[in-house]
């Protein structure tokens, strides 16, 4: 089975922020998992570097659109590698194969009868050098970015016939009610489409930083059905010499909810236009907002991801966003938020049961996991099944949460069977090896599901466990026999120091 999963690609303008973090973590965490579980994984991301916004910018640099682009695109790259996401690509629209790819699509789309010819009418601002849309607006007629009063202009470029997919979409949501989710989401789009969609432009003609329309030069691609178009394209070109279309197409989205009309009306509809298959589903997130209230003693009141992952390690971010948000809602981090969790689950949960696990394993048995038959606990049993069907259904935090029961039984099974008691009468030496065994077991299965969310940590944990194996197929707790040698760990997670004295 191939399992291909996206992130929008970032516009090069902006600065990169937490945000991009968060969707390209998401996918990453996905793609993790399903290699995991021996899945043709291919997982894609990169930037959006056409439009007026980025040739404006450039000129005003006096660099070519092209010199800047390269420029900020990397400052994406340094992102993804930051935040440890194991893409398979990195794709940028201004790639010379992506640009033919797309007047390829478009070409078809116009072959097929979907084109015409049209006068496109709208506020226009000269300093954007774009039309603007009524919602682009402030104050009746005035440019939002610029508040300068706008003249209505008009433009003859090229339209897709949007409109005659109107019910073509409906018969798709209709047969597919997962195709978007959360639900939420799904009736939102679905509501847009019945309203009744209007056509749309293809291409500008007044600017020059694009893809040109493949029959008429003068204009170029408007830069959203450019940009969409990278999820189909990369596949094309992403290994030289190979075409890896026919293997991981059609993908699965992950996207922010600001651009759900992009991706679940306009983008399926370019699809059936050119013949080709729409994506397989589109999963929408909400926002993280930033709660400046709660103060920590560490980090301030703001909390500042690079921040975060500078003194805390990448790995306690990507578990602190899908754990304190619901993915697919909106909800609030904090600088406070981070701290807590951070000592309560990280150290003291998680880290804490690692290095006392394996201590005891040392001072009781030579440091040799004991074989024995795993203690009877139903957090554990069939962990694995459970987090891989929330991760089907793209719910990050409800698969830690599930995971995260398993860790809070181990530690509630430790303190219940308090083995340093024990281990004072040789009489007691079957419950201790089944007491050490259960635990061995117990932190490499909640280990090999959290190495998605939390690489760096859960591979130091394994390794120290001697069993360094990720495959999903063995990560039942008491699927592997004992006898391993356990390492030497140092602590996963330093107790926070707090800057005020
Ligand atoms: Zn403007």
């Amino acid at each position: 089975m191939s399992y291909y999963v996206t992130t929008p690609i970032y516009y090069v303008n902006a600065e990169p922020h937490l945000g991009h973090a968060y969707t390209t973590i998401a996918a990453d965490i996905l793609a993790r998992h399903m290699r995991q579980r021996g899945e043709d994984v291919f997982f894609l991301t990169g930037t959006d570097e056409h439009g007026e916004p980025v040739a404006q910018a450039a000129e005003r640099l006096g660099v070519g659109p092209r010199e800047l682009a390269d420029k900020n695109s990397e400052r994406f790259r340094d992102l993804v590698q930051r935040i440890n996401a194991t893409n398979d690509f990195f794709i940028r629209t201004s790639d010379p194969e992506h640009e033919a790819k797309v007047q390829e699509v478009v070409q078809k789309i116009h072959d097929n009868g979907y084109v015409f010819e049209g006068t496109y009418e709208g506020y226009y601002c000269p300093r954007c050098a774009d039309f603007k849309t009524d919602a682009e607006l402030v104050d009746g007629n005035k440019c939002a970015i610029h508040l300068i009063e706008l003249e209505r202009e008009k433009e003859d470029n090229w339209f897709f016939q949007l409109s005659a997919f109107q019910e073509p979409l409906e018969k798709l949501y209709a047969d597919n009610p997962q195709w978007v989710t959360p639900e939420s989401r799904y009736n939102e789009a679905l509501s847009f489409i019945k309203q009744g969609l209007n056509d749309i432009s293809l291409s500008r003609a007044r600017l020059r930083w694009g893809v040109p329309v493949p029959w008429d030069e003068s204009q170029v691609i408007y830069v959203w059905i450019d940009a969409l178009l990278n999820y189909y394209t990369a596949l094309s070109y992403a290994r030289p010499g190979e075409d890896l279309t026919d293997r991981y197409w059609p993908a699965r989205h992950l996207i922010g909810k600001d651009i759900l009309k992009f991706h679940a009306v306009i983008w399926p509809a370019m699809l059936m236009a050119a013949g080709i298959e729409v994506p397989k589903s589109i999963f929408i997130h909400g926002y993280l907002l930033m709660d400046e209230h709660k103060m920590s003693k560490s980090l301030g009141n703001v909390i500042d991801p690079f921040e975060v992952m500078d003194r805390f390690g990448t790995d306690t971010l990507r578990y602190y966003i899908f754990r304190e948000v619901r993915f697919g809602n909106d909800g609030s981090i904090s600088a406070a938020g981070f701290e807590e969790r951070y000592n309560s689950e990280l150290a003291n949960e998680y880290g804490n049961l690692a290095s006392r696990s394996l201590a005891m394993i040392g001072r009781y048995r030579d440091g040799v996991v004991p074989d024995a038959t795993p203690a009877e606990l139903d957090e554990l049993r069939g962990l694995p099944g459970r987090v891989s069907e929330r991760l089907d259904a793209v719910d990050l935090t409800g698969a830690l949460e599930e995971i995260w029961e398993a860790v809070r039984r181990l530690n509630r099974y430790v303190q219940d069977e308090e083995p340093w008691k024990l281990a004072k009468d040789e009489a007691n030496a079957q419950r201790i090896d089944q007491i050490l065994y259960s635990l061995a077991e117990g932190l490499r299965s909640v280990s090999v599901l959290l190495s998605a969310y939390m690489p760096d940590t859960a591979d130091r944990l394994l390794q120290a466990l001697g069993q360094p194996d990720l495959g999903l197929d063995s990560a039942e707790y008491g699927a592997r026999p004992g006898g391993a040698q356990v390492g030497d760990l140092a602590p996963l997670f330093p107790r926070i120091e707090t800057a005020a004295a």
